[in-house]
């Protein structure tokens, strides 16, 4: 069998504006960056502390690569749990609250490996319809049943949760702490009340909230106060405002285990560089002693927020450093990116199936790193935009 048929898909998807293409970064991450041989300044990246290319962090990654070499090497439970994955698991845990924690290699596995260790056929999966992907795929996966509710709609959810369900059945509500393409928060008090009444878990994916949210950059549950009998399962990455590369899932000493024993994306990988883990036990600190980071985001979100009211700009109800403009139309999105990047600077145009059709958006995101006169740039640009 040729290949024929693949290739008329790629062409409509061309047609319909809907092609994927990479460009090669050629610098390290951040709000300058080099790619494809041109030099942007950057509004679309997660590092929205500034972490991935601190020199602590780099330098921390470095003296564990001496001592620890590169490879994990084996699985976690063969013999590739080491010590500095442990003590970040201890670190992790103590942050977030919880009894403990567990690692995986990045957001997408821990998030199948928890939702499959804890349903299975018979059992419901309940999440909210603007969900990462990679939490309604584990869903879909689990066999459980599953249904969407209304994006962050606590009365759509518990309608749900009223109906009649067998006893010996679980059910699992899950949720974006701040929702990646939109930036928004759900009701997290009203939802773990629901779930609290109706005898169902509640999973939180804050990969966004964690370093951004919260005093101490806890995430949603610090900005709520939500402990681990509120939010029985807690999702973290490591990949956005930690600056590095992985996961951790935290709840309570039968979660924990339950994981271990049950969770296939923790079970059949290799564990992650163990340097990853000591580079992140070094950005941990960071994130949470150096609170200047969060208070100069807040600066920023709200410079660029007043400014693109000012313009006429329509934003999404976010607080966070993810400040998407709709703009509708997959061309006009890819247009608009196109012209930004004429100017230098570097906006991805977020299409379908990403988010839903006709909200294709550009998805800007702020680093605490960003400067007033680089947030300015950028609002003048969005102007000058406007008559094009
Ligand atoms: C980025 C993201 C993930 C995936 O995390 P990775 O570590 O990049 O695989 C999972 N959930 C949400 C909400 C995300 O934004």
């Amino acid at each position: 069998m040729g290949f024929e048929s693949l290739a008329s898909e790629l062409e409509l998807r061309k047609q319909k504006h809907l092609y994927r293409r990479r460009r090669l970064l050629q610098s390290p991450q951040g709000t300058g960056v080099q790619l494809d041989n041109k030099h942007y300044l950057a509004f679309c990246n997660n590092d929205y502390l500034g972490l991935a290319n601190h020199p602590d962090v780099v330098k921390a990654f470095q003296q564990a690569t001496n001592e620890c070499g590169v490879g994990g090497g084996a699985s976690h439970l063969v013999n590739g749990h080491h010590q500095q994955h442990h003590q970040l698991e201890k670190e992790l845990a103590e942050f977030t609250g919880r009894d403990r924690v567990l690692l995986f290699s990045n957001g997408y596995m821990a998030n199948i490996g928890a939702v499959n260790a804890l349903l299975g056929k018979g059992d419901l999966v309940l999440e909210d319809r603007l969900n990462h992907a990679s939490l309604l795929d584990a869903g879909l996966l689990s066999g459980a049943r599953f249904q969407r509710y209304q994006h962050a709609n606590n009365d759509s959810l518990s309608q749900f949760l009223a109906k009649p369900r067998p006893e010996k059945n679980r059910t699992l509500v899950v949720t974006d702490g701040v929702f990646s393409m939109d930036g928004d928060i759900p009701p997290l008090p009203e939802l773990a009340k629901s779930c609290a009444e109706h005898n169902a878990w509640l999973m939180v994916d804050d990969a966004h909230g964690f370093g951004t949210l919260g005093k101490n950059g806890g995430g949603c549950v610090e900005h709520f106060g939500l402990g681990q009998d509120d939010v029985q399962v807690l999702v973290g990455t490591l990949g956005k405002a930690f600056g590095t590369a992985g996961a951790f899932v935290a709840g309570s000493e039968l979660l924990i285990e339950t994981l271990i024993q049950n969770a296939r994306t923790y079970i059949y990988t290799t564990s992650m560089p163990p340097a990853v883990a000591a580079a992140t036990r070094v950005s941990l600190k960071l994130l949470q002693t150096e609170s200047w980071r969060r208070e100069r985001l807040a600066e920023l979100i709200s410079r660029f927020r007043v400014g693109a009211a000012q313009l006429g700009y329509e934003l999404m109800d976010s607080s966070s450093p993810i400040q998407p403009i709709i703009i509708g139309s997959e061309e006009k999105a890819l247009n608009l990116a196109g012209w930004l990047e004429e100017q230098g600077v570097l906006i991805t145009a977020i299409r379908p199936p990403t988010v839903p059709k006709g909200t294709a958006r550009l998805r800007i995101t702020l680093c605490a790193e960003h400067t007033e006169q680089q947030v300015d740039r950028l609002l003048d640009l969005l102007d000058q935009a406007k008559s094009k």
